[in-house]
């Protein structure tokens, strides 16, 4: 089954050019095409719908922008990472970002799609983060959602899930029934499934260029995965059980790091 919907997804990039990267080619050399068949609108809809909603219940629990301190710090480092998302896709540049902090002892942080940033208040305290290994991990959010990596495997879900269906409603022109599908899908999917490998590689990559060409130290992606292993005893963070700190990927960091040290250099003169 897996066989031929790949088989399935592989023709219908060929024939209807599904298939293209969402961001330009850049030093971190990040390029794959991507298999879309969501319309961008219905996942951004999405998107915004379900972050609204997290928004209202963090507020209904006071746990919402409750460390001012804090929430300057988060949107200072954000803001300076999102001044550079043009390089990757003019279009983001554009994008209604938005940047907010939740009280909770959670070590995690996401961007949905469309720019909708939120950092739980665990992730800085608990590993008692520097300006540049919050540069990291949010710069690795942030290429998540410039990958357009969750409409991407919502794409694919959707393929599994209704097949040449789909694909056939999506020939004949009759793409409102899959936005309406899609949005019926909801926002669980975009948080029940989780990033492939690839994607992860991708969102290091990228996310070490964007934190270099913000002024944040390619360094600190590794002492960031460092930090996060060392607080595994026990259950492991919620980071860490979508973003496992294997060896490779602190590998694969350490070995990018060179090519984007003079972005990182050249940004600090700036200052
Ligand atoms: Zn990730």
């Amino acid at each position: 089954m897996k066989t031929i919907c790949l088989a399935i997804t592989a023709a219908f990039c060929i024939t209807l050019a599904g298939c293209a990267s969402t961001t330009n080619d850049s030093v971190s050399g990040v390029k794959r095409s991507q298999f879309m068949l969501l319309p961008a609108s219905s996942v951004d809809t999405m998107s915004s719908q379900a972050y609204t909603e997290t928004l209202k219940e963090a507020q209904t629990k006071k746990t919402l922008n409750v460390d001012k301190a804090m929430v300057d710090r988060v949107r200072g480092i954000s803001n300076k990472l999102i001044a550079q998302v043009g390089v990757f896709r003019p279009d983001a540049v554009n994008w209604k970002w938005e940047v907010n902090v939740e009280k909770n002892d959670q070590l995690n942080a996401y961007c949905m799609p469309g720019g909708k940033i939120m950092v739980l208040s665990g992730l800085v305290e608990k590993i008692n983060a520097t300006d540049d290994e919050l540069g990291a991990v949010i710069g690795h959010e942030i290429a998540h959602a410039l990958r357009e990596h969750g409409r991407e495997r919502m794409s694919q879900a959707y393929v599994q899930q209704f097949g040449l269906q789909a694909l056939a409603g999506f020939a004949t022109g009759t793409t409102g029934a899959v936005a309406v599908q899609a949005a019926g899908m909801g926002s669980q999917l975009f948080f029940s499934l989780p990033n492939g490998r690839e994607q992860e590689r991708e969102a290091d990559k990228m996310g070490l260029e964007l934190a270099a060409r913000a002024g944040y130290n390619p360094d600190a992606a590794v002492t960031l995965w460092q930090k996060m292993s060392a607080q595994s005893n026990g259950a492991p963070p919620e980071f860490l059980s979508t973003h496992p700190a294997s060896e490779n990927r602190i590998a694969d960091l350490k070995a990018l790091a060179p090519k984007v040290r003079p972005l990182y250099v050249a940004a600090k003169a700036k200052k």
